[in-house]
């Protein structure tokens, strides 16, 4: 019996796709793919043939049953996720019920929307001297989010933050991001639809993004960028890494220097 591949889809473009991902997806007989985020061209491009469903519309015990019918019957299956399915992609449940029905499967990591977002930005979310730890989180929604995990709390270590999920609740964003250690200078940037022939970009600071992003109409599938990072863009960079230092030898290159 063949396994059943989840797999990410990346951020939107199609060519953000891991070559294994396309791999997989070519030789799929069926693909359940995640319409509400994954475009429909994707799985054309790569599966014309497969017989396609649109978990959008359909509930954990309906896409089981589609995955585990496909893959009994021997066909090769594809479970398709936006970006990375490990990030909010709903897969825990999913690998649940087919560990009950005894059904192997296998992950197929994807491009995240957080690196499709800096790679629009052109920004790099470690710098040297500004922050190393980016931190992926969200508001609480439908989903609530543990209390010791509430932005206001995240909000206090000062971080590059990658907020998901949370567009549509901007003013409260701003509002916990305030109570910690960022100020209403911080910079702030809002990326739609990254990597998408129609992303857009908002950038300003937590005094005025809310009302940036209200203007421009962002709809929900949208990133919030925040932290000191988003400065070295604005203001020049203040401290280069290491890394590339002429003074700095490692185990690949010898330094000129010491
Ligand atoms: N597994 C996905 C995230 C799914 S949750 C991933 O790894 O990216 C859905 C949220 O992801 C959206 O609300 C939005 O915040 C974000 N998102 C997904 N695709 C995006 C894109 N192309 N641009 C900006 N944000 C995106």
């Amino acid at each position: 019996m063949p396994i059943i591949h989840f797999i990410g889809a990346g951020p939107g473009d199609a060519e953000l796709i891991t070559v294994k991902g396309a791999r997989l997806l070519r030789e799929a007989d069926v693909v359940v793919y995640a319409g509400s985020l994954v475009d429909l061209e994707l799985v054309k491009t790569y599966a014309a043939d497969a017989e396609v469903y649109d978990s959008a519309g359909m509930t954990l015990e309906e896409t089981t049953r589609v995955l585990a019918e496909a893959v009994i019957a021997g066909k090769k299956v594809v479970r398709l996720h936006t970006g990375d399915p490990s990030i909010y992609g709903a897969i825990q449940e999913q690998m649940a019920e087919l560990d009950l029905l005894g059904i192997d499967y296998e992950v197929v990591p994807g491009v995240t929307s957080a690196f499709a977002a800096a790679a629009t930005l052109k920004q790099e979310l470690t710098l040297p001297e500004v922050s190393q730890t980016v931190i992926i989180t969200r508001l609480a929604g439908k989903t609530p989010v543990p209390e010791r995990e509430k932005l206001a709390e995240i909000a206090k270590i000062g971080a590059t933050l990658v907020i998901y999920l949370s567009v549509s609740m901007i003013d409260r964003v701003v509002a916990e991001l305030l109570e910690g250690a960022y100020t209403a200078e911080t910079p702030v940037a809002v990326v739609a639809k990254a990597s998408w022939p129609d992303e857009q970009v908002v950038e300003g600071t937590l005094a005025d993004i809310a009302g940036k992003v209200q203007a421009a109409g962002i709809g929900k599938q949208a990133l919030i960028l925040v932290g000191d990072v988003l400065k070295a863009r604005r203001e020049g960079l203040k401290a280069k890494s290491l890394l590339y230092d002429k003074g700095f030898s490692h185990e690949f290159r010898k330094g000129l220097v010491g």
